[in-house]
Formats: structure tokens, sequence, C-alpha cells
């Protein structure tokens, strides 16, 4: 192609021969699907027309108002007919010659076909001419100042001038009766005449198929090799015996639930073998991952060793060493706790006691794995909170133990649920652990949506709150370009609330406070002697006030299901039963409707994590690029999951088979390309 075009393209991200090739179509048209106007019969059609006139029309004496398209083919037209519409939006929306999709009912109206309400997809012009031959026509996503026919020529010359090299292995291409690479990539954008639209419009054709399967492949592959390598390193066999255990668990001021003791007994187990640990706890908030996480620290120190334990926030940190302290005030050890924002001399201080081994416990932030941090005995890493680190923080605080040392432990604990099924598969290279019960007495947090407009209810439901002596928070979101505005609306809010309940405490909290003062204010609340907490700053996940029993969310729209269920759990912590509402005009759009509808219905991360899933997308959900997986293109976890099982079933056969991948040479390369630094050579072999 020439340099215009090139230019094009590239501002849509594709630069090269594999970009293009990967570039596939968002949809296919079934031309023979495709009714002409004048054979238009009463029931689901779909017609391919130009706009010959549109407009407002008033009818019933003029009270009442209708939108009106007519749409235009070499047979005939036919009448495209709105009744609920927003006139600015629709006066916008076409234009004389515009070509048009148009799927729906048809109906008829005086003896004439039309559709009510139908689906309208814009058509490229070019397109038009294309419709009326015969065939599937891909349709690709609009690059600005290219047309569909100028997409698919530069395409089809790309196939007749690159080379192509499949990196799976003939054995099992054939065995899974996957199509060759050129004959998959070639068939997803040039669909035989006689293919199925469903199944190209589903990515089940032989070609979107066979992508899909090598995209998991690659993935699980490259999991794989990390599990494997993992397995095989020195790990430290601790000893636990089953009477420490008993005593430990007896220093409690609670019972163990049956789940945390059963994830306990998984993670000693684990801890007890000569290979090193690597574990994700998953349990919904307040289930109790901290204690569990706990104790098995204190085996680890029992047996001389020393243990980190990593959270994404100083707030958090900080409320782990209180804990700590607290819960592990029976065993005499000594927390170490050490934050970015500590003073230079603190910081040093704390370092120095850590290569020492002073502290057998040190909780901290990613300063944990900042240079100069060396551990004398490092024996478990704990880390809070999985998903905002990825797989290489999860290395790097691994191999801060002395050098040449044995492999520490680790454990991850994460409060977003995902799936069972799909965790597996994701955190191939993690053994997982789930608690899936709540300790006894909590009583469940009841959610309720409040719309904006009735403002007066909600201050009546905090004064109440208030006034039994319980807390609660008001979260304003964070939205990246208006830090500003949430800022404005928080003070707002915060002066506004004090006006009304003057005799109780309230104090804002947001994200230009220094930390220290934070800290101050967090305290304070936590130590009863603020009663409302007004923030922008979302309230840190996994904050542990057991008196908080309210939680205000405003713009509850504006938050994701995960974020929502994380904001939520952090009341009704307590013997207390919390309310949560959600403030929100969310009629507004489909899907805040659909979100706040989970919210109000289930209290069960488990299943508002699937309902996220579903609504975002697991590529968002998981947030792979945090996760350090290598991006899926083409493969889309949710729809695509029978595939991944099947993929990651052959991808650990083989690592099984050949670890080195010595007599997969093309395969090696594509794994190694595909993972980039985030497979360390040596897992290769
Ligand atoms: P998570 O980190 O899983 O969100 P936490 O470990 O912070 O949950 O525990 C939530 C609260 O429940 C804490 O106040 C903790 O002390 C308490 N808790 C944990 N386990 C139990 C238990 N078995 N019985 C009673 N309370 C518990
Ligand atoms: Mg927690």
């Amino acid at each position: 192609m020439g340099p215009r075009i090139a230019e094009l393209f590239l501002q849509k991200g594709i630069q090269t021969a594999e970009d293009l090739l990967y570039f596939f179509p968002y949809k296919y048209l079934d031309r023979s699907r495709l009714e002409s106007i004048r054979n238009l019969k009463v029931g689901q059609a779909s017609v391919v027309g130009r706009v010959l006139s549109s407009g407002l029309l008033f009818f019933g004496r003029g009270k009442r108002r209708l939108f009106e398209v007519l749409l235009g083919d070499e047979t005939g037209a036919v009448s495209l007919k709105w009744f609920h519409f927003y006139p600015q939006q629709m006066k916008g929306r076409f234009q004389k010659g515009q070509a048009l999709l148009v799927s729906g009912e048809v109906t008829l109206y005086r003896g004439e076909p039309q559709f009510v309400h139908p689906q309208v997809e814009l058509l490229e012009a070019d397109l038009l001419d294309e419709v009326a031959a015969p065939g599937i026509i891909p349709t690709y996503s609009q690059i600005s100042g290219l047309g569909q026919k100028t997409v698919r020529k530069v395409i089809r010359n790309c196939f007749e001038r690159a080379s192509f090299s499949d990196p799976l292995p003939e054995e099992l291409r054939t065995r899974r009766r996957l199509v060759p690479k050129k004959e998959a990539l070639y068939g997803i954008h040039f669909p035989a005449p006689d293919s199925s639209v469903e199944e190209l419009n589903n990515g089940r054709s032989a070609g979107h198929y066979r992508e899909i399967f090598e995209e998991f492949f690659l993935m699980e592959l490259g999991l794989a090799l990390k599990r494997r390598q993992a397995r095989g390193e020195p790990g430290i066999p601790f000893t636990i015996e089953e009477t420490r255990r008993v005593d430990w668990q007896g220093q409690l001021p609670f019972d163990l639930t049956k789940a945390q003791r059963q994830a306990l007994n998984e993670i000693y187990s684990d801890m007890g073998r000569g290979a090193p640990m690597n574990r994700l706890l998953q349990g919904d908030v307040g289930s109790g991952k901290t204690i569990v996480s706990l104790l098995a620290a204190v085996a680890a120190i029992e047996n001389g060793y020393q243990v980190a334990l990593m959270a994404p926030t100083e707030i958090l940190a900080e409320q782990h060493c209180r804990t700590a302290q607290k819960i592990l005030a029976p065993f005499k050890i000594p927390v170490g706790l050490l934050l970015g924002s500590q003073t230079a001399l603190e910081k040093e201080r704390n370092r120095s006691r850590i290569r020492r081994g002073l502290f057998s416990l040190v909780i901290g932030t990613h300063a944990l794995i900042s240079d100069g941090v060396q551990f004398a005995k490092l024996g478990l890493v704990i880390i809070d909170e999985q998903h905002r680190f990825g797989v290489l923080q999860r290395m790097a605080l691994r191999q801060k133990g002395e050098e040449g040392s044995l492999v520490p432990d680790v454990l991850v604990m994460t409060a977003t649920p995902i799936p069972r099924t799909l965790a597996m598969t994701v955190y191939g290279d993690l053994d997982l652990s789930i608690i899936d019960e709540m300790p006894p007495g909590r009583q469940p947090t009841r959610t309720q949506v409040i719309e904006s407009r009735n403002r007066g209810m909600l201050y009546g439901i905090i004064r109440e709150v208030l006034e039994r002596k319980e807390q609660g928070y008001v979260v304003y979101p964070l939205i990246e370009e208006s830090e500003k505005l949430a800022l404005k609306d928080a003070t707002q809010m915060c002066e506004e609330l004090k006006k009304i309940l003057p005799e109780h405490r309230i104090a804002l909290l947001h994200g230009r406070i220094v930390a220290d003062e934070k800290e101050t204010i967090f305290r304070k609340f936590r130590a009863g002697e603020v009663d409302l907490l007004v923030s922008t700053t979302v309230i840190e996940v996994g904050v542990d006030v057991p008196n908080a029993t309210l939680m205000v969310i405003e713009h509850a729209d504006r938050f994701g299901l995960s974020q929502l269920h994380q904001l939520r759990g952090r009341i009704g912590r307590g013997a207390k039963a919390g309310s949560c509402l959600l403030v929100s005009d969310y009629r507004k759009t489909e899907n805040a409707y659909r979100r706040l509808e989970v919210m109000c219905a289930t209290n069960d991360g488990f299943r508002i994590a699937e309902e996220d899933l579903k609504i975002r997308g697991a590529g968002d959900f998981l947030g792979t690029r945090q996760s350090g997986l290598p991006d899926l293109r083409v493969a889309n976890l949710l729809r695509d999951y029978p595939i991944l099982k099947v993929a990651r079933e052959e991808a650990f056969q083989l690592i099984d088979n050949d670890p080195g991948l010595l007599s997969h040479s093309v395969l090696k390369q594509e794994l190694l390309r595909r993972w980039k630094e985030r497979l360390a050579l040596s897992d290769v072999g």
C-alpha cells in the first residue's frame, strides 16, 4: 500500500502485516438473508437501502408525534417509524442518501409494510454496492478515510506476499482438527460463500476456532512453564505440628470458620512440602482472609523465618499492621512496617532491622520490593489484593531473600472473586483456596437505590444511623478527568451535612490530603471520634471498622460492580446489619440499571463477579494487562471458555512431555514473542 493509506492504518494501530491480518471483521453480513423491499412480508426481516427522506410528523390533532424515515432500494420504499425518541438525536441521525441496514419486525399499516422501532445500522456507501453481489460480506470496523473495499484489497495483497509459519505442532492440529494458520486467517477475511454466517459471527468458524485455540494455547503454555519452574525450585519444608496448630488457633479471639480451617490446612500442607508454595486465597470481602494469612505467618516465624506482607496502599498496610499486632500479641512476634511515606531515616532504620532479622513480620506497600530491601531469612511472602499486583511484582518480592537461599512460599489474597473455573485457568500458575463462608453472626447488608432528587430521604437515613451511634461513609467516585469536580461535590456535601446534622462529627477525606493527615482522620474514624466520613478517594479496599453500618455511594452508576461490592463490603462487618444506599439516576442507561439491580438483588460476591464478567467482558474484568498475561486479541474468556479448557489441557500435557520445548522450536519462538519479558528466558530452559 502507498504511504497515505499506510498512515490511515497506522492511526488504527495497524503497523505490521501481522496487525493487518489480525484486524478481523467484526461482523459478517449474509446477502442471502436480505429481502428486497418489494418482497417484504409480515414477520422478521432485514433490508438494505438508502434514506430517501426523514422527518418529524404530528398526528392525533397534533398531540402526538412520530419520527419517520423512508428507505428505498431498487424495488421500492418502506417506512421506518419511531414513536419514542429524542427529536434532537433523531434529526441528526439520518441524512438523505445514507445507506442503512435495517432489521426488525415488519407489520402492516393500512396495507403497507412498515418497521416500527427497527434496529438500524449505518453502512458505508461502498459496502452497499457489494451487498448487491451474492455471498457473505465481512464488515470491518471503520478506519476513517478508508472504505471497506480498500481494506479488503490491502488484506488480500497481504495474503499474497506474507509468509506464514504455523506455531501449532502438526500432530496437535490433526488431533484437534485445527486448520493451518494461513487457511484459518484467510477464511476469516474471505469466507467461502457457503460458510455459516452464524458461526462466523459467533467466532466459531474453523478459522476463528483455530485462532482462539492458538491464543489460549500460548497463554497456557506460558503458565504451565511458570508453574513447572516454580515447582522445580528448592523451597522450604516448614515443620508444622498438629499440636502447635491447635495451640495457635486457641489464641484467637474467635473460632475459625470451617472454610477458613480448610484453606489453612491447604496452606500448611503446601508449606510443609519441599517445593515452594504458590497459592491464591480467594474469599469475599469480610470472609476473614487476613486471619488465615497471619496464621500461616505464625508457622513460618516459628520455624525461624521472616514473613513479608505486601498491601496495595499505605492505609491498608497500616491496618494490617494493627491487626497483626493485636492478633499476634500472644505470640510475641516483632512486627515492622515499611512505607514509602516514611522519612529516609525511618526507612533506613527499618531496612536495617529487616536485614538483621529483627523483624519477624514485615508489613508494607510497594516499598517492600524497592531496591535496598533485603531480608535475613525470608520464608513466606503474603500479597494482599492480588489484582493490583502483577505476576512480575510477585516474582520480585520472592527474590528478596538472601542470595542462594531457598525460595520463599507465596500466598496471594484477593477479594475480587472470580468464578472458580475461570480463576483456575487464568491464574494457571497458582493453586487455589477458596473461603466461601462468612464468619458467624453477620447480618446481610440491605441495598437500595435512591434517585438523586430524593436527597431528603437520604439525609433522613443518615441521621437515623448516626443517632443510633453507628458510623457511615459517603463516597464520591473519582473520575480521572474531573478530580476537581468530585472534590467539589464531596466538599459541598460535607458542608451541607454539617449544617443538617450539626450535632454529629463529619470529616472530609480526599486525594489531596497528605498521607499523615489521612491517617489521622482514619484513626479518629476508627476510634469513633468521627461519625461520618465523606470521601472522594474510594474508601480503601479492605478497611475494617466494625461499627460502620452505612455506605452511601454517590453516582453509583459510575462504579463497576466489583467496585461497588468492595465498597459495600466495608460495612456490615460487625454484628449490626449494614445499609448500602446507591444514589443514582439509574434509569439513565440500560447498563447502569442492570448493574444496580444486581447489587440490590444479592450480597454474594461470586454471583456479582459473574454478572460483572458478563457486563464488562473478561479482559476488562481481569485486567489482563496488569495481571502479566499476554493480551488476548482474538479470544474472549467468557464466550470461548470451552476452548480455553481444551487448550489448557493440551498445553500442560505438552510441557510435561517436552519441558524445554526442544522439539518445538517454532512454537518456542512464538511463545517467547507473545510473552516477551513476562516469561523469563530461564523458564523455557
Ligand atoms: P477479608 O480480608 O477477607 O475481607 P478480614 O480478614 O479483614 O476479611 O476479616 C473481616 C472481619 O472478620 C475482621 O474484623 C475479623 O477480625 C473478623 N473475623 C475473621 N474471621 C472470623 C471468625 N472466624 N469469626 C469471627 N470473626 C472473624
Ligand atoms: Mg482483606
